[in-house]
């Protein structure tokens, strides 16, 4: 077991990379720089100091407000950080200090940024997607974690089954639930974690999204063709599986029996 203050190193770094995917959530789909110029206020454009920079301690230091103009920081870059750094510790907690863990860290990263930018712009950035399939593929190869059949078979059955899905739903409601960039989503999924993660990530990401999708829905009411963006479901399955999926389908076939 890694000590307390291992965990709480792990925990800060995995702030940092936040802080880092935070820049990412704002400035690719805006086609900017991730590299320069380094941060700056959305408000008044000045730039932040190192010091004002510090994942989460700054937001409370500053109290939530640029130093310069005295601009509104929002909720979600501490929320980015914080939730980036817990799930840096899971992993560390899972996988201990190995090169799995980075490989799932890189895969991590990359979910985290496409649920917020799908969030935001209901898209799921090709700049992202399409180089995590050859990531995956290549760290699969490598590290050998899953073999090359099962992360190729992966991105077979991962971007051909949620096409074939997003064919039917448009084929029977003529209108376009699910982008290409959810396809090519779960194509990256599959090469990280082979097949058998995508029909657990599709599996559950359904099932998630027609819980939380209906329940969105019933409270707005008047706008019932509001569509919910499908990529950060397919997200947060792909990390359940990560953390959870031997049980879940252990636990869902066992139920299915009784
Ligand atoms: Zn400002």
């Amino acid at each position: 077991m890694a000590s307390g203050f291992t965990l709480t190193f792990v925990f800060l770094l995995g702030c940092c990379l936040g802080s880092f995917l935070n820049v990412c959530i704002y400035r690719l789909p805006r086609d900017l720089s991730v590299i320069f110029p380094s941060s700056f206020c959305p408000h008044c454009q000045a730039s932040i100091r190192p010091y004002d920079n510090m994942p989460l301690v700054s937001y409370l230091i500053l109290r939530g407000k640029c130093r310069h103009c005295r601009g509104k920081i929002h909720w979600r870059y501490p929320l980015g950080e914080a939730l980036t750094g817990g799930i840096t510790l899971a992993l560390f907690l899972k996988f201990g200090p190995s090169w799995l863990f980075f490989s799932l860290l890189v895969l991590a990263a990359g979910l985290i940024v496409i649920t917020f930018i799908d969030l935001d712009h209901r898209i799921i950035p090709d700049v992202i997607s399409l180089p995590g399939i050859a990531l995956g593929l290549l760290l699969a190869i490598w590290g050998g974690w899953i073999s090359i059949k099962d992360s190729l078979v992966g991105i077979l059955v991962g971007g051909g089954s949620l096409y074939i899905v997003a064919w039917g739903y448009e084929a029977l409601t003529k209108r376009e639930g699910m982008g290409g960039g959810d396809v090519k989503l779960l194509a990256m999924i599959g090469a990280w974690l082979g097949w058998q993660a995508t029909l657990f990530t599709l599996f559950f990401a359904s099932l998630t999204g027609t819980i939380i999708g209906g329940g969105v829905m019933l409270m707005q009411k008047e706008d019932r063709h509001y569509a919910i963006p499908f990529g950060p479901f397919l997200a947060f399955s792909a990390l359940a599986y990560i953390f959870f999926g031997p049980q879940l389908i252990d636990w869902y076939l066992r139920w299915g029996k009784s």
